[in-house]
């Protein structure tokens, strides 16, 4: 494993290339926008003056590290990559056209990894030609900081690829975990079950936003309560996945709360918008 090619350059995208880049791997970055490919070289910048300031990073490094990312439009830059990292917007025909033209362009064997956060694996390497080498590697915002990656394993993928991808995953410093092609994986499932459950207590009038968040910090040594992190993720964004959830495990604990609903087409969509469960004035 030496090029790993990342598609998409948000703010997912260029996460993932600056961890990549950081540890020694040759990355291309590609996005469709020029625009997003700078504002990502823009963000990975400031990432990297933060860490020199925090004494985590030495000019050197960041300069290495710099070196090591390049930007593409063209797919074709990137045809020689042993590993894709896909991070376009969360449509299923998108990641599944993604594939398709990485098939197109591919010069060797390669892996194509999704970092989907609930679409299915399975699904997504339906027109796969080697849908072995298809796997979930969902990373969390922001990638530099938070040490979790989730492997997911679709129901055709190869056990050599999970052990690749784990390898891969462990040189970036990340903590994995393993789950199956289920979904809402284990992370989006629990943590959208308790930020709902939290919304139902503030319909119920049980505390204010602030004690609920309060009680899981400081009692569960959460470093973030469900309802803050709420705003910061989108309440639109919980809406949806919620719906998703609901429909596809049929449980009502992600049936989506009356308040949620509500606040969405309100425009309280969190912090993005000012107003969500908090006010944000930054
Ligand atoms: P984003 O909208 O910030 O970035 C997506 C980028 O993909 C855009 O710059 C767009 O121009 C580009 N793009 C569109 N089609 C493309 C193509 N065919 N090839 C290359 N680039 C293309 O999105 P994001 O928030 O980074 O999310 C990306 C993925 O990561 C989604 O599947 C999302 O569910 C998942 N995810 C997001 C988060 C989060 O907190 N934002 C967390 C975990 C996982």
């Amino acid at each position: 494993m030496h090029t790993i090619a990342v598609l998409g350059a948000g703010t997912m995208g260029h996460g993932i290339a600056q961890v990549a880049a950081a540890c020694g791997y040759r990355v291309i970055l590609r996005d469709t926008e020029r625009e997003a490919l700078i504002r990502a070289v823009q963000a990975i910048e400031k990432n990297l003056a933060k860490a020199i300031r925090l004494a985590k990073l030495t000019e050197d490094e960041r300069d290495a590290t710099l070196q090591r990312i390049r930007g593409a439009v063209s797919l074709s830059e990137a045809r020689d990559a042993d590993l894709f990292i896909e991070a376009v917007p969360e449509q299923l025909e998108l990641k599944q056209a993604a594939l398709r033209e990485v098939q197109s362009i591919a010069t060797r064997p390669f892996i194509f990894a999704t970092n989907t956060s609930s679409l299915s694996i399975t699904e997504i390497a339906k027109s796969a030609l080697h849908p072995e080498r298809v796997i979930g590697m969902h990373f969390f915002n922001p990638v530099h900081l938070l040490r979790l990656l989730e492997i997911v394993v679709g129901e055709r993928t190869s056990e050599e690829t999970v052990e690749t991808a784990r390898v891969v995953g462990r040189r970036m410093k990340k903590e994995t975990i393993t789950v199956r092609d289920v979904p809402g994986f284990a992370s989006s499932r629990l943590g959208v079950a308790l930020g709902l459950e939290a919304m139902r207590m503030i319909e119920q009038g049980v505390a204010s936003a602030k004690d609920i968040d309060t009680a899981m910090e400081l009692g569960y040594n959460h470093p973030m309560g469900p309802l803050r992190l709420t705003d910061l993720v989108g309440l639109d964004v919980r809406l949806h996945i919620a719906e998703y959830l609901h429909r596809a495990l049929g449980s009502e604990s992600f049936r989506p709360p009356e308040i949620l609903r509500r606040m969405v087409e309100q425009g309280k969509l969190g912090r993005k918008t000012g107003e969500g469960f908090y006010t944000w004035e930054d």
